[in-house]
């Protein structure tokens, strides 16, 4: 059956209208690569592994199916004016990379200062999840976030500022351990003025203390 999976996106903005795959070919594919590793994907234990495999597939790999652009439509006014800096740290996130799939696990900063409307925080948090939930590399999930928020709320500056392991450097390579990449991206008044992009760094060397 070749059914268009419009799911699918290309650089994370057209539509990429390729057929998706059955669930069988994808199982058949995940058994390709336990024999491929040296493994019986028929003895006992691996039986159902390729129908686990694709199960998980839909969860790591959720941030295909979200648009970040929908859940910062939701918005809110009544905040007297406020307007100065709204920052979330420590937003854990779990994302892939997409050279070898292997695991990036980290924490991103995310702030902005509103221009007068503002966004549920827990939207922040979804945002960076729904970009982690694909296959990334990290400076593009780094400039993913701020361009969105950026773009969708006009704030008058975003910055994000993101510290992963990658677990394809860690596990494997030159494997070594528990060195964080660090990647940031500053937009509007946190890019021009000094200040603002201190007073952020401050406030995710706090959140850390
Ligand atoms: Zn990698």
């Amino acid at each position: 059956m070749n059914l268009i999976n419009p799911r699918v996106v290309k650089d994370g903005l057209e539509p990429f209208l390729e057929p998706k795959p059955t669930r069988e070919e994808a199982e058949a594919a995940v058994r390709t690569l336990l024999r491929w590793a040296g493994e019986d994907p028929t003895r006992e234990g691996l039986m159902d592994t390729p129908q686990r495999v694709t199960k998980a597939y839909g969860q790591w790999f959720r941030g295909y199916e979200e648009d970040p652009v929908e859940m910062l439509q939701r918005t809110f006014d009544e905040v007297e004016g406020y307007d100065e800096i709204v920052a979330l740290c420590n937003i854990r996130f779990e994302s892939y990379c997409e050279h070898h799939m292997a695991p990036i696990i980290g924490v991103a900063h995310v702030a902005y200062i509103p221009t007068r409307r503002v966004v549920g925080i827990s939207k922040l948090a979804r945002v960076v999840d729904t970009y982690a939930k694909r296959l990334q590399v990290q400076e593009k999930m780094n400039a993913q976030i701020a361009n969105t928020l950026f773009e969708v709320l006009k704030p008058q500056g975003v910055a994000v500022m993101i510290e992963g392991e990658h677990h394809c450097m860690s596990t494997r390579g030159v494997h070594k351990p528990g060195v964080n990449m660090v990647t940031k991206k500053m937009l509007g008044v946190f890019k021009d003025d000094p200040v603002q992009r201190q007073e952020f760094m401050d406030i995710v060397t706090r959140s850390k203390a």
